[in-house]
């Protein structure tokens, strides 16, 4: 039996890319499977990526970075914010969002452009902090693993912008999302880059951190575009006990954020503002938030905390941010 080579089958001739609207089907598809944000990069906006974090060192005739978006329901996050639940974020705002419902979601996607005869390589969200682990194959190529910064994918793809905080943020969900990247040699419409206004520095973020992790200032850059990020000492969210989750990856990977105190007064914090959308018909936060030190102890409002064993850069720490 004769074989029907995919250029030769005329259903899949007539979905194929060149067509103008690929873009627009593609689109469709993935918000079908479950996307909440779609974006597209060209690969010309990664210019100032090094080799090392590069989506083309992964797939040299890459054309364009899809980038694919999935909220953290507000609800999951709601055990993490009264302190009586920490199992549930972990699943469903987490390990489940990200390990299991977002590939799935890109792999649906990578196969929808492979049918198509494009080539599409489905990336996950390794660490990019984590030091390379091999040596290079050749001269001219990086050593692997080549991770990318999902961070800043999501903002070269148009999808919004980096807070103060350092994290990702999207005018609709703000901190609230988990992504994934598909690289591709399939020319895709791109999307401009995101024009508005979301982290409005209120400084939430810095001073509910009970560990002062968040000092001075430095500068991430993508797509021609730099933000003011907060200074990260990365240790302390480590030994965090205030809802930031070990890294699953990697040992060496910086502790997830996003369920932590600071990135809960961003979720709220962006809505009382109005900056991000939704209409939920309460507030997010409705009682004061718990907060603990690094020892795990619960901190009281008006007591110091412990300055013994918690450092900061080195230094003791002394109460770190606001209680
Ligand atoms: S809490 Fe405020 S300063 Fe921090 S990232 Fe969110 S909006 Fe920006
Ligand atoms: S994860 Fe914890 S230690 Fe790190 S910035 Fe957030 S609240 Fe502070």
């Amino acid at each position: 039996m004769t074989k029907t080579r995919l250029a030769d089958n005329p259903e899949t001739q007539k979905a194929a890319p060149k067509e103008k609207n690929f873009t627009n089907v593609l689109k469709a598809f993935a918000r079908e499977h479950g996307a909440d944000l779609i974006g597209v990069a060209p690969i010309e906006r990664f210019a100032e990526a090094p080799a090392e974090h590069h989506p083309a060192a992964v797939f040299p005739e890459a054309k364009s970075v899809l980038m694919l978006g999935r909220r953290i329901l507000r609800g999951a996050l709601r055990g993490m914010e009264e302190g009586t639940n920490l199992y549930d974020y972990s699943s469903y705002g987490y390990t489940w969002l990200e390990r299991d419902f977002i590939p799935l979601l890109v792999y649906r996607v990578t196969q929808f452009i492979e049918d198509r005869g494009w080539e599409a390589a489905p990336l996950y969200p390794y660490p990019v902090e984590v030091t390379p682990e091999g040596i290079p194959v050749a001269s001219d190529r990086p050593a692997p693993n080549v991770t990318v910064d999902f961070n800043l994918a999501a903002v070269a793809a148009g999808l919004g912008e980096i807070g103060y905080a350092g994290v990702f943020l999207s005018p609709e969900y703000g901190p609230r999302q988990r992504l994934g990247m598909i690289v591709t040699d399939a020319e895709l419409e791109p999307d401009p880059l995101f024009a508005g206004k979301i982290c409005g520095r209120c400084n939430q973020c810095v001073n509910d951190c009970p560990l002062g992790a968040m000092s001075g200032e430095t500068t991430v850059r993508i797509a021609g575009r730099s933000f003011a990020v907060a200074k990260m000492d990365y240790d302390m969210c480590g030994r965090c006990k205030n809802g930031a989750q070990p890294n699953t990856f990697h040992p060496e990977g910086h502790a997830d954020r996003l369920g932590a105190i600071c990135m809960r007064s961003c979720v709220h914090q962006l809505e009382k503002d109005g900056k991000t959308g939704g209409s939920f018909k309460q507030p997010f936060r409705k009682r004061t938030s718990w907060k603990r030190d690094c020892f795990g102890k619960i901190v009281v409002q008006g007591e110091p905390l412990p300055r013994v064993g918690c450092f900061n850069a080195g230094q003791p720490v002394d109460g770190g941010g606001k209680r």
